[in-house]
Order: structure tokens, then C-alpha cells, then sequence
């Protein structure tokens, strides 16, 4: 299997979004769009001798980052719930974002705010892509199958590219070198929403038994012990969720998450992150969520290691 990746331009600060164009035929993600990325991505399909209306592209996962400029190729797949996402730009999906923020504790000036600024950057960013199609569980390109595998955790709508003969698994951004991915929140509609950590534990849990020689990620360089990643991903989250524990009582997930980070310029991933906490304390029995917003710890920090320990024996059994 032969792998070219290109670097394409992302203001975001996970930086450069990796392009891999794989076999010379088959693209996966497409960059942002902005006109610097999408020269980039212009040059790197050129290179490979291919164009946005022959190339076929499968998007990692709905974020703007990685599906940005998808709408300038004909034929696009990914996951079932991000094709509803690029369909849109997520624009339903921010709208869902901040009326959960508003439940949970957010002042509604300020989501109100943050909806209409969000709104406005975005625009320039993305553009809908109306030719997304469903990807199979497996894809092939130029002679090599690849298996599609959902990873659910960082967005709800991911999959990971595996070829398992050369053990290469392009991650998207379920894996990161050097940093921790947000569990990012995920909305079913104005009251309910996934359990996102619960699902990006089983997504580990998942990827630490596949036999990985390199994994091809979503933004950084390649990593060639996926394990350690992973191991390193549990002990955020563990680490994480004593924090949250430790200060939650009486307390809105705003309130949490205002007092734990400092930087609330990134308002919008701290959030994320808080409510990811607060919802898998809440479903694991430690914390309850009073109709004000408000959460009571109703376990102690003892039976939260017992758990984690468990948690842990699960994963790294594989
Ligand atoms: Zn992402």
C-alpha cells in the first residue's frame, strides 16, 4: 500500500490537517476550506495524478477541519451521521450544541452569543456537501482492502481506516500524537445526548486490540506504539474525572468547567469535555443532576478508583 500525505493549512490549533491519498486513488479527508487549504489540497491531488472529479474521498469524521472543502469532489462517503452533518455544514448540530449549553448552566446571553459568533466564523470554513453517501465496512483502493471500522467518541459520526496486512490504521482524530482529543458533545436532540466518553472508552478499547504496526492520524505525525497512546488517553480521562468529582457538588456543568480551566477562550471544548465528564459520573452512579442544573457527588472518591480500575482491566485485557 502506498500512502502520500499532504499537510493542508487549519487555523485551529490541532494544526495542519493530514490529507492521505492512498494507492494513488483513494483521498481521506479533504482539509478545511480555506483558500490556502484547498490549493494544498489541489497541489496534492495533482501529484497523485488525480482530480475532484475523478478522486473518490472518505471523510474521517463531520468537523470542519476534515470535511471543509469535501463539496468540491463528486463522490464522497463517510459514516451515515456525518453524511447528515456535511449535508447541513452542522448547522442543526450547532444549534442543539448550545441549547445543551444552555441547560447546562451556560448564561443564555452567552450561548446566544457564542451560537451567532460560531456561526459567522464557520461560514467561511465549510460549505455543505450534498453528495455524501454511506461508506460499506470495507473500501477498496487500487488492489488493497481496507476495513471501515466506527470509532465513536471524539464525534459520533467517525470511522478509522485499518488495513490489516500492513497493520496501518488511519485514525482521524480518535488518535492523536502528543495530545488528548475532546470528547465533544453530541446531541440527539434539545434534551438528550449521547454518552460520549462511554463511547470513546469502548472506542479504545476497541483499537487497543488491533495489531497496529502505524497509525496514520488526522493531524501531527505518525505514531508507531498506538497502545501507549491509548494508555495515555485512559489516564486523562481517569485523571480528569477526579477533578470533576472533587468539585461538582452543587454545582452547573458551567460553573465545573469555569473553575477548572482557566483558557475559556475555548469555551466551546471546555464545555464539551465538562459535560462528557459530568454525563459518565451521572450514568456510573457518582454524581445526580437536580432539575436546576445543579449536581450533587453521591459517591466517594474510593468507589471512583474501584471503577476506574475496572474500567481499565477491561480495555487493556484485549
Ligand atoms: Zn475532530
Amino acid at each position: 500500500m502506498e500512502v502520500r500525505v499532504a499537510k493542508v493549512y487549519n487555523p485551529y490549533p490541532a494544526g495542519e490537517t493530514n490529507v492521505y491519498i492512498i494507492n494513488d486513488e483513494l483521498v481521506f479527508d479533504s482539509g478545511i476550506n480555506l483558500p490556502q487549504s484547498v490549493d494544498m489540497l489541489k497541489k496534492a491531488l495533482s501529484d497523485a495524478n488525480l482530480d475532484f472529479e475523478g478522486a473518490r474521498l472518505v471523510i474521517s469524521h463531520p468537523h470542519a477541519d476534515h470535511f471543509g472543502s469535501a463539496y468540491l469532489f463528486r463522490n464522497v462517503m463517510a459514516h451515515e451521521n456525518a453524511c447528515h452533518k456535511l449535508y447541513d455544514a452542522e448547522k442543526r448540530y450547532f444549534e442543539l450544541v448550545y441549547a445543551h449549553f444552555g441547560l447546562e448552566g451556560m448564561p443564555e446571553a452567552l450561548a446566544e452569543k457564542m451560537r451567532e459568533r460560531a456561526e459567522k466564523k464557520y461560514a467561511g470554513l465549510v460549505k455543505p456537501c450534498t453528495c455524501c453517501g454511506r461508506v460499506g465496512e470495507k473500501i477498496e483502493a487500487n488492489g488493497d482492502v481496507l476495513d471501515v471500522i466506527h470509532v465513536p467518541g471524539h464525534s459520533y459520526g467517525h470511522i478509522a481506516l485499518y488495513h490489516r496486512e500492513s497493520g496501518s490504521l488511519f485514525s482521524g482524530d480518535i488518535l492523536l500524537d502528543g495530545i488528548t482529543p475532546n470528547p465533544v458533545i453530541e446531541p440527539l436532540n434539545e434534551f438528550e445526548r449521547m454518552p460520549v466518553l462511554e463511547q470513546y472508552l469502548n472506542t479504545l478499547k476497541k483499537l487497543y486490540g488491533l495489531e497496529v504496526s502505524r497509525v496514520y492520524p488526522g493531524h501531527r505525525g505518525v505514531i508507531e506504539n498506538h497502545r501507549k497512546v491509548i494508555e495515555e488517553y485512559v489516564r486523562s480521562f481517569e485523571n480528569r474525572s477526579f477533578q470533576v468529582l472533587e468539585i461538582a457538588d452543587e454545582k452547573t456543568a458551567f460553573e465545573i468547567a469555569t473553575t477548572l480551566f482557566d483558557d475559556i477562550r475555548q469555551l466551546f471544548l471546555i464545555m464539551s469535555e465538562t459535560i462528557a465528564q459530568v454525563d459518565f459520573l451521572a450514568n456510573r452512579g457518582f454524581l445526580e443532576r437536580g432539575d436546576d442544573g445543579r449536581y450533587r457527588v453521591t459517591a466517594e472518591r474510593r468507589e471512583l478508583e474501584e471503577e476506574w480500575r475496572g474500567i481499565k482491566e477491561e480495555i487493556f485485557r484485549a
